[in-house]
């Protein structure tokens, strides 16, 4: 097989790709029906040409492809892809290392374990705390939380690796009533229920409301756990650390951070305020995939106490070496066994950006949202319902209708610029109203791609109220 042309293919296509962002809409170019068609086929019976292969799929493909990478797409916190990632993460696939364990994979080992220190210094967390590398802020949630639930037990003699949950003293769980939806899902994984656990009541800003946590800290009795919020996934908004974590200590909970993205702000002298206290917690679950522009898939699951994390996490088998004082293994800090070497795009991603180029890249993005919203709130109609101190605007358009009409052309302009491509933003619903949600996350966002943006999406409701759309 002529190794060279294949990757060269490959490689060739990866740029084409990305170079071709100017020409692209910012939506897929068909719909997942068209891309299911392009792709069926009969089971393939026989080995076939590889050039050819990577050559069809790039044909199936293509059309089906969302420019997730785009600067004007701001749908969801999604990051870039940065191409610097890309290479680093085409290496790591070509290089094929099973990262999970220090003696087997020496270098994949080692690029996590320098990164993790400098993913510490970065958002200036507590040095001594364990980073493990997962697929993302979900699964991060889930090994915080699982670290966690491990610790408060342990505190009231049980075991709850060995024990489980039968029978074990109850956890309280206290969370905001705007946390991310992730994070349910950990606590549902990890036998703790989605349901059960004490909803904090939030203010308008989706931040827990302190005489609210405080009264729900009055019911703990036994072990618990509260999960407090860096960056709301709609407003951006900060809870407060400085008030909330100390409260919490105070009554021997274990205090966990979902940081997705917000936690980046740590990352920037000029935001970083609006995270202080932050390092007080137990535990932070982030992305790399989001702000640092890591290629899919990776966040970082991080640990004050390591001997928490690794007892929630470590998978011992006598045919995989121990690793010594001095070493670590990877797969002791996540639920994975086999695993892809994440550690060399996020190395790439710092050593390529520094401490200087990723405070300019959150600070840029956080400029770009404020320019976004303040060119939208200058339109009669058009409405910015929060605060925008971070890289989040959530609008709605149609100020002055009724509730129902506003819903509606707020939802009809974002099928509109969906439909023309322009830009991508998503919807939600924010207190019980439809909302635009503008996220921007991307290393090519800055205030030209801002101010493109919000023309295009002055332009669209230009044209839905005025029944041309
Ligand atoms: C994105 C996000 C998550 C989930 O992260 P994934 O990378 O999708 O696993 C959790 N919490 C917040 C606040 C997020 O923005």
């Amino acid at each position: 097989m002529d190794i060279e042309a294949l990757f060269r293919q490959a490689a060739d296509e990866a740029a084409r790709f990305r170079n071709s962002v100017s020409d692209r809409l910012h939506r897929p170019g068909e719909d997942y029906a068209a891309a299911l068609h392009a792709f069926e086929e009969p089971l393939p019976e026989t080995i076939s040409e590889p050039r050819a292969v990577i050559e069809a799929l790039v044909a199936r493909a293509d059309p089906g492809l969302n420019l997730m990478t785009g600067p004007r797409f701001f749908g969801w916190v999604i990051g870039g892809s940065h191409p610097v990632g890309v290479a680093a993460d085409m290496l790591t696939s070509a290089w094929g290392q099973n990262a999970g364990n220090h003696s087997a994979a020496p270098a994949a080992s080692a690029a996590e374990a320098i990164s993790a220190r400098w993913l510490l210094e970065l958002l200036d967390l507590p040095r001594e705390s364990s980073v493990g590398f997962v697929t993302g802020a979900t699964v991060a949630n889930f090994t915080c939380l699982a670290a966690a639930r491990g610790e408060v037990l342990r505190n009231k003699g049980w075991d709850v690796d060995a024990q489980g949950l039968f029978g074990a003293p109850p956890i309280t769980v206290l969370i905001g009533d705007d946390a991310h939806t992730t994070v349910f899902s950990a606590l549902q994984f990890l036998g703790l229920g989605r349901d059960r656990v004490i909803r904090i009541a939030t203010d308008g800003e989706g931040r827990i409301r302190p005489d609210a946590f405080v009264a729900g800290l009055a019911t703990i009795d036994g072990p618990a756990i509260a999960i407090l919020q860096a960056g709301q996934i709609n407003t951006g908004a900060f809870d407060d650390f400085a008030e909330l974590i100390p409260a919490a200590k105070a009554r021997g909970a274990w205090v966990h951070v979902d940081g997705a993205f917000g936690l980046w702000a740590r990352a920037c002298p000029d935001k970083r305020p609006l995270a202080a206290a932050v390092d007080l917690a137990d535990s932070w679950a982030t992305d790399g995939h989001k702000w640092l522009q890591t290629p899919y898939d990776c966040g970082y699951a991080i640990v004050r106490d390591e001997l928490a994390h690794r007892r929630a996490m470590t998978i011992a088998a006598s045919y995989l070496p121990l690793a010594q004082a001095g070493e670590r293994d990877p797969s002791h800090y996540v639920p994975e066994l086999s695993r892809r070497a994440r550690g060399f795009a996020t190395w790439a991603m710092i050593k390529y950006l520094g401490r200087s180029g990723i405070a300019e890249l959150v600070e840029r993005n956080c400029h770009a949202a404020g320019e976004i919203a303040r060119m939208l709130a200058a339109r009669k109609g058009i409405r910015v319902l929060n605060r925008v101190q971070l890289n989040q605007a959530i609008v709605q358009f149609g100020d002055g209708l009724g509730p129902d009409a506003q819903d509606r052309m707020t939802q009809d302009v974002i099928a509109l610029l969906q439909k023309e491509g322009q830009v991508f933003v998503g919807g939600a619903e924010w207190r019980g109203r439809q909302v635009m949600r503008i996220s921007v996350s991307n290393y090519q966002t800055d205030e030209d791609q801002a101010e493109q943006a919000a023309e295009a999406i002055l332009g669209a409701y230009a044209r839905v109220s005025s029944g041309m759309a």
